[in-house]
């Protein structure tokens, strides 16, 4: 799929959700003027349409989901002690503060990151090449990142991006703050490498970003890492996060701060609608906690950097 979709510039997955829909609606009204006559018409029709679309889904992307968990392949623990977590997030501090000094101006500015939207996509490739050299499991063939023509209903769905099942494609909800695209797209191609479980994609995108040369990259991977670290000490220790987050340079929050904000600004009623649908498709798909599995990611990262072999 990324093979002959990936020189299209633009998404034909976002093509075929708008033609979907389109469709939908004229189909709907059709039933409705028709006061929905003979239904052994459209019922079977509809099924057989359905059905398809299920197939596809599964075919071209839902086994994914089936994968062996990621710790198990990388043969690390799902579990961890408090005091492990708060070892890795100190050591994420002080390297997240030392990259903030090269990048801000000073210690209370936030990192600016002045790319274009393609520059940015095009150095998150490149952190693919880069990895592929350790990692040859997640060497990136085939390229199919692109802007989702969908980014303002995205923004107001929550969402930073998506990968389409039915076309392999990575869409990038590119009004999102620049500093979050880093993450973002490596993210999404993480799905792309198999990588369904948004966890394991998480922890990918925190690997490739963290490896970066470019430090930008890096930049947005240590400090991506370190508020899935911070809120999960939040989660067992409160008052712990305070005393962390005071080591933490402020120029850092205010980018953290920066994120928070654009959401806050775009949130609306029917955003928690469009999420617990969300919620719902990771646990039919075998991922039974849900959104709540975001951060199983912290498992992966704290067991990974643990193992000698790994650490920074
Ligand atoms: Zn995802």
């Amino acid at each position: 799929m990324r093979y002959s979709l990936g020189f299209i510039p633009f998404s034909l997955g976002d093509f075929l959700y708008a033609a979907f829909i389109i469709l939908l609606i004229f189909w709907l009204a059709r039933r409705i003027r028709q006061r929905f006559k003979s239904p052994k018409m459209w019922i079977p029709d509809a099924l057989a349409s359905l059905s398809i679309i299920y197939f596809c889904f599964h075919l071209f992307w839902g086994f994914n989901y089936y994968r062996l968990p990621l710790h198990q392949s990388l043969e690390i623990e799902n579990n961890y002690t408090t005091k492990k977590l708060i070892k890795l997030s100190e050591s994420l501090i002080e390297k997240s503060n030392e990259i903030h000094s090269k990048l801000a101006k000073n210690d209370s500015a936030k990192v600016e990151y002045d790319f274009t939207k393609k520059e940015l996509f095009d150095i998150t490739i490149e952190g693919y090449e880069h990895i592929q050299k350790e990692f040859p499991e997640l060497a990136y063939n085939g390229e199919a990142l692109k802007r989702s023509l969908f980014s303002i209903p995205l923004t107001y769905m929550g969402f930073n991006g998506y990968l389409n099942p039915l076309t392999n494609e990575a869409q990038v909800n590119t009004i999102i703050i620049p500093y979050k695209i880093p993450t973002t797209a490596s993210h999404e191609i993480g799905h792309q490498l198999g990588f369904a479980k948004e966890n394991e994609a998480n922890f990918i995108a925190c690997l490739v970003t963290m490896n970066h040369p470019n430090l930008y990259f890096r930049y947005s991977g240590y400090t991506f890492a370190l508020s899935y670290c911070l809120s999960e000490v939040y989660k067992r220790q409160p008052e712990k996060v305070k005393e962390l987050t005071a080591k933490l340079h402020p120029g850092i929050l205010k980018n953290y701060r920066e994120v928070d904000e654009f959401w806050l600004k775009h949130q609306n009623p029917f955003e928690p609608l469009f999420q617990a649908t969300y919620n719902r498709y990771l646990i039919v798909n075998n991922q039974s906690d849900g959104m709540k599995s975001y951060s199983y990611v912290v498992a992966l990262l704290v067991n990974y950097f643990d193992d000698s072999r790994n650490s920074f």
